[in-house]
């Protein structure tokens, strides 16, 4: 293991930090295994002892909420084992960061330039050669002339890439700062980064848009790299179509010599085989030549149902960044954003309303803002500011329309345990009868479906429970669902249950189906 403290490390340290971070780092890596631990601890450090805080510095935010998501538990039961009292682990950025994110809720910069070499060795593919791909160093982005910015253009159009989607009007909030600070970081060093990326998120988020921004900015600083941007459904029927029409190997030639595929919603090829075999193959053909590839999706890898392990696997090699609906501050940013670039006619008070009653998917914010634009300009002015008025305009999208009423976990706690005769208190405990288990599932896969909390968010809800306990749940919930009829009745009866308006739902009127 190459990383553990160096001795210039403990320099810096007293000499019983520096051996306990060594201590750690072994116990550590006994816990979660070299691979992982290379990947993510690498370029932490443990930096000092504060009364009230175990300080430990990490290179940029991502290192420090992926390991704050998903490996704090390990963390923290390996220093334990060696400092059985000790305070809370807090993490900072290191002195130089090298890939900084954009303050909350702010409008995204382009790209920011990185000076020096990002101390990614974690991230890097191991049998990466930065040398390999010298046609597509990148150009200064600056100093382009109107004939470069319409080639780029031309070249984008033909590798599938949509006009209006760019880093520079996709804003930026807590929701999806690592999304869209991971894509920036491919867009700038592909295949040296995230390998591959994977982005998932309810519908309406904007996993398309960033992954046309990825390929956009790419090709802005390597325009003679070769992008593609395609769907899975597209690569599936193109690949139908070239199997008939016996040209399998100028399919596999234009997929395997990319720099750059964007594959959006990856979870259709659920249960295709023969489409994932091709996929595979074409996955580790660019991985092989050091390419980028960054898929999206509408759930996790391991969620997406009859999907190959190998494949999941692979998935699983780079960085997973999820989207969540974004808070009411940035969904008031994106609709200001919105409204320059369409040159709507909209006072902000009607931005406010729309981003204070619509928090589905930014989507569904999109097109109410454009209906009250398409009102206002009818009424050739500004439209009325009355909230009744744009109550009754915007009903469909609003919250409190039947369909998007806001659930809470809790509301889904409540009817779960009332449902299967337990209380709340043992869905969110430590019990572990098989019914408890069932119903605890059954609540997680719906608090999955039903809100917009992330998976760490809702393992939290469930008494602290971690992100992987809630996909483990949702895994086994939609494999029952599909294996047995009266799963399948109890999750649709309970699924209904939580379209109808809470005071008119039915409490326990039924028991759990067995
Ligand atoms: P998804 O692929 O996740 O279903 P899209 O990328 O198609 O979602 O996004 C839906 C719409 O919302 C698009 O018009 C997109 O531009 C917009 N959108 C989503 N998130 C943002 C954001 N953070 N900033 C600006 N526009 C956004
Ligand atoms: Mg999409």
């Amino acid at each position: 293991m190459k990383d553990l403290p160096s001795p210039s490390d403990s320099e810096t340290l007293s000499p019983a930090l520096a051996a306990l971070w060594m201590n750690v780092c072994a116990e550590l890596t006994g816990r979660i295994g070299e691979a992982e631990f290379e990947r993510w601890f690498s370029p932490v450090r443990l930096v000092r002892l504060e009364p009230d805080a175990l300080w430990f510095s990490a290179p940029n935010a991502i290192y420090s909420l992926w390991i704050e998501e998903n490996y704090l538990s390990e963390l923290t039961a390996s220093i334990c084992a060696h400092l059985p009292t000790h305070p809370p682990v807090r993490f900072e950025i290191a002195a130089a960061p090298t890939m900084p994110l954009p303050a909350p809720a702010d409008v995204a910069e382009p790209a920011p330039k990185v000076e020096q070499e990002p101390d990614s060795a974690a991230f890097r593919h191991e049998k990466l050669d930065p040398e390999s791909i010298p046609d597509t160093e990148p150009a200064p982005v600056s100093g382009r002339t109107p004939a470069d910015r319409k080639r780029i253009r031309q070249r984008g159009e033909d590798a599938g890439l949509s006009e209006g989607y760019r880093f520079d009007n996709f804003v930026v909030g807590n929701a999806n700062r690592i999304a869209a600070a991971a894509a920036k970081a491919v867009a700038e060093k592909p295949g040296k980064t995230y390998h591959p990326l994977f982005i998932y998120s309810n519908s309406g988020l904007g996993k398309t848009h960033l992954l046309h921004a990825i390929g956009w900015d790419s090709l802005t600083r390597r325009p003679k790299s070769k992008v593609i941007y395609i769907t899975a459904e597209r690569f599936a029927n193109d690949y139908v179509e070239a199997l008939q029409e016996n040209r399998l190997v100028a399919f596999r030639k234009r997929f395997r010599e990319a720099d750059m595929l964007l594959i959006d919603d990856i979870a259709f090829l659920s249960g295709k085989s023969g489409m994932q075999e091709e996929f595979f193959h074409t996955f580790n053909s660019l991985t092989d030549r050091h390419k980028q590839i960054v898929l999206t999706s509408d759930r996790p890898a391991s969620e997406i149902a009859d999907l190959e392990e190998r494949l999941v696997s692979r998935f699983k090699w780079g960085m997973t960044a999820e989207i969540v609906m974004p808070g009411a501050e940035t969904r008031l940013a994106i609709l200001r954003r919105k409204r320059e670039e369409r040159g709507a006619n909209l006072p902000d008070s009607v931005l406010e309303f729309i981003a204070e009653h619509v928090s589905t998917n930014v989507r569904a914010l999109e097109g109410a803002m454009l209906r009250a634009a398409t009102m206002s300009s009818l009424h050739e002015g500004e439209l009325a500011v009355d909230p009744d008025e744009l109550r009754d305009l915007l009903a469909d999208y609003l919250d409190d329309a039947n369909t998007s009423r806001h659930i809470s976990v809790q509301e889904i706690i409540e009817l779960v345990a009332t449902h299967f005769d337990l209380h709340p208190r043992d869905l969110t405990g430590k019990r572990r009868t098989s019914r408890l288990v069932e119903a605890r599932h059954v609540a997680m896969a719906l608090a999955r479906e039903k809100t917009s909390l992330s998976l760490a968010d809702i393992g939290k809800e469930f008494g602290g429970r971690d992100h992987g306990t809630v996909i483990n749940a949702c895994r086994r919930v939609t494999s029952k669902i599909e294996s047995n009829a009266s799963t399948r009745r109890t999750f649709d009866f309970l699924r209904r249950s939580l379209l109808a308006p809470a005071p008119a739902r039915p409490r326990g009127g039924q028991k759990a189906a067995k």
